[in-house]
């Protein structure tokens, strides 16, 4: 099963089984036949007094990406942090970070998308900063200073997802260390408006 989407072969087997689950949702949603269940208000009094997601998924703000309906799930399976441009700012990091140590989560998707509105609005105005997004942009210039030339948005919005992992583990102990422990399994992924599918990066 695992291996029609080209997994690596050093993910823990329970961020795999969970992301194998969120990839197969997507298929779902691609084939116009979601299955989720748990959308009604007995799911939300099952859990009124405690949450068990098993994945959490950094997104953007973008209203075409919407985690819950790309990987057809419903309530209390994931934990999302919106914002936008996927730009891992403190209260972002922190949030992650709550629910790897409180809640245990095995599996942390880093979701980019085509047509990001953070990555075309960076490539209009880099390098200057001037006021206006001024943090958004300071996540974001990184990768352009690394590689200035970049034409492509969507090619653009991946090489930021893969340098927000980056960040992450540099930046917090409660993530690096979740990884380096085998607990915590961080996916690059791009979400293809076209086709509606979440690719691995
Ligand atoms: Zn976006």
């Amino acid at each position: 099963m695992e291996n029609k989407y080209n997994l690596p072969a050093d993910i823990p087997e329970n961020a795999k089984k969970e992301l194998i689950k969120l990839l197969n949702g997507n298929r779902n949603f691609v084939n116009g036949k979601p299955t989720a269940q748990n959308m009604t208000l007995e799911t939300l009094q099952k859990y009124a007094f405690h949450q068990e997601p098993y994945a959490v998924v950094l997104s953007c703000s973008d209203s075409r990406v919407v985690p819950e309906i790309i990987f057809d799930c419903g309530i209390g399976e994931l934990f999302v942090v919106r914002v936008a441009g996927i730009t891992a700012g403190p209260n972002v990091i922190e949030s992650i970070e709550y629910a790897v140590k409180k809640l245990q989560v095995p599996l942390l998707i880093l979701l980019g998308h085509d047509d990001c509105g953070v990555m075309k609005y960076a490539k209009e105005h880099y390098p200057e900063i001037d006021g206006n997004f001024t943090s958004i942009l300071n996540c974001v210039y990184p990768v352009l200073d690394k590689e200035e030339d970049i034409t492509c948005h969507n090619y653009f919005a991946q090489q930021h997802t893969i340098w927000v992992e980056d960040v992450l583990m540099e930046r917090s102990k409660i993530i690096r260390d979740a990884v380096e422990a085998g607990k915590l399994y961080i996916a690059k992924c791009h979400f293809d408006h076209s086709t509606g599918l979440v690719n691995l990066i």
